[in-house]
């Protein structure tokens, strides 16, 4: 993969004002793999203008043109599949069956899926006497992490430009590799110019200029919920339109019907996948009281097969290593039972973490409360279903969940949580489904059309 060593701004690459860099490291070899543009506040706001610039234009463009481009952005991502892939395991050290499936692969199935709202979504309506209409936002400004580095990008670009928005991207610093490689997707598929562009920068810096950039009508932003705090605050002061998709602790609900061996297998590679670094991850599995050392007991074998270095990847940074081996510690220092894995390193080079399995955790504890983003799997246990409930609901996050029982039983359990998203038995993952938070864990919803309405706002007129 190659580092650019410029802004993609106003449809060309162009060189930053500042000689500033940012170091890419390999979390695998810890070496530093690339150098890219640190943005100032001033290469925003040229993005900024170029994005203002360009919204008239495209926001007029029909709905089935607009679709057509983001035709051309899905079939650029099919066909740089495989570097896309390598470029995720060089930089965020994905192992390549997740890079290529997940990573490289999610990112194309939400592009199509807005290809195909773009043509068919209803941007008017007859509403008694009026005919409402969905215009777009106006500028976006949008700020994601490293943990899915290409799909968070995809999530909040695809429905911008479906709805007519014209984007402003500051990528991670951990991961600007891939966001450069898609501007060049985006650069191929041929979109009038200023209408995509990338500022890669410190988050402080460039972050914090997007978030604050008076000419920016909807700020986007995936990440901590400590930023995504500050982040609201900025956009609340300003009146301006605010999507926030932040942190997690859900829960991994098995009652007493379910299949336990099922359950417990899939709740540990939920865990484990992307090594922890999912925000919506099922990191507190509540079993029932009568079942629970069965459980320990298949959870800790299914944990220890994910090797570090083989189907378990490093973490992003060695301060994300730093800080889950914080929470490993202090899990042990409030009494929960380590059951696999622990804070040593597992390996001599990389950022890795072993797969840790804890049992006897109660709600009281840290590592049941924040979110840890790392490879390590909280086992709780319960007495009855209301006490299950009450352990799912006693977080201040609400993202994702899954339970795991009889199907009417498991669903109406799922409708008392208090989360955006529930998988049942395994439900399998839609596209079209609208991902994002109740509670701490977010404002608004990203994917299928609830994701587009985010980019959207209303006009009616009466006749
Ligand atoms: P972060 O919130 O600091 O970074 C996310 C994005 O925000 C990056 O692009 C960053 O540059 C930018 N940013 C940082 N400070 C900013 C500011 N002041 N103004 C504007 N933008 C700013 O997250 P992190 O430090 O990379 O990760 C820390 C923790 O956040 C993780 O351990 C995890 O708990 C959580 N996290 C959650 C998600 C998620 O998908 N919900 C993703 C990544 C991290």
């Amino acid at each position: 993969m190659k580092a650019h060593d410029a802004l993609y701004i106003d449809g060309a690459w162009r060189p930053a004002t500042s000689a500033e860099t940012l170091d890419v490291v390999d979390p695998v070899g810890e070496r530093v793999i690339g150098q890219v543009p640190a943005g100032t506040a001033e290469d925003v706001d040229a993005a900024v203008r170029a994005a203002r610039a360009a919204l008239p234009g495209w926001a007029a463009t029909p709905p089935a043109v607009r679709a057509a481009f983001l035709g051309a952005i899905r079939d650029g991502l099919r066909d740089r599949a495989e570097e896309l892939a390598a470029t995720v395991t060089a930089e965020l050290g994905a192992p390549a069956k997740i890079a290529s499936r997940v990573h490289a692969g999610l990112p194309v199935a939400v592009a199509a899926s807005y290809a195909e709202l773009a043509a068919t979504h209803p941007f008017e309506e007859k509403v008694g006497n009026s005919v409402v209409y969905a215009e777009p936002v106006g500028v976006v400004g949008a700020i994601t992490p490293w943990n899915y580095p290409l799909h968070q990008i995809v999530a909040k670009v695809a429905p911008a430009l479906a709805a007519g928005c014209t984007i402003v991207v500051k990528p991670a610093e951990d991961t600007p590799l891939t966001a450069q490689l898609f501007a060049g997707i985006v650069d191929a598929a041929g979109l009038p110019a200023g209408v995509f562009n990338l500022v890669t920068g410190l988050g402080p810096v460039a972050g914090q200029a997007l978030a604050e950039h008076p000419d920016v009508d909807l700020v986007s932003f995936t990440g901590s919920t400590a930023v995504g705090r500050r982040i609201g605050a900025v956009a609340g002061g300003a009146v301006k339109r605010v999507a926030l998709e932040l942190g997690g602790k859900s829960a991994n609900v098995i009652l007493p019907s379910a299949d336990l061996a099922k359950a417990v297998s899939a709740g540990v590679a939920n865990v484990m996948a992307n090594s922890g670094q999912t925000c919506s991850a099922w990191t507190r599995m509540l079993v029932p009281a009568e079942r629970y050392e069965e459980a320990v007991a298949l959870a800790a074998e299914a944990a220890a097969a994910y090797r570090p270095g083989e189907r378990l990847g490093p973490l992003v940074s060695a301060k994300q290593r730093e800080r889950v081996r914080g929470y490993i510690a202090r899990g042990v220092e409030e009494g929960a039972r380590l059951v696999v894995g622990g804070p040593e390193a597992p390996l001599e080079t990389g950022y890795y973490v072993s797969p840790t399995v804890f049992a006897d955790v109660t709600p009281e504890m840290t590592i049941a409360r924040e979110e840890i983003f790392g490879p390590v799997l909280s086992i709780m246990r319960y007495e009855d279903e209301d006490e299950a409930l009450a352990i799912a609901n006693g977080t201040e996050y609400g993202l994702g969940g899954a339970v795991w029982g009889e199907q009417e039983e498991a669903a109406a359990f799922a409708r008392r949580m208090e989360t955006g998203q529930v998988d049942i038995n395994g439900g399998r993952f839609n596209p079209l489904a609208p991902f994002g938070g109740y509670k701490q864990s977010g404002v608004g919803r990203e994917l299928g059309a609830h994701g587009l309405a985010e980019y959207l706002q209303t006009k009616s007129l009466q006749f």
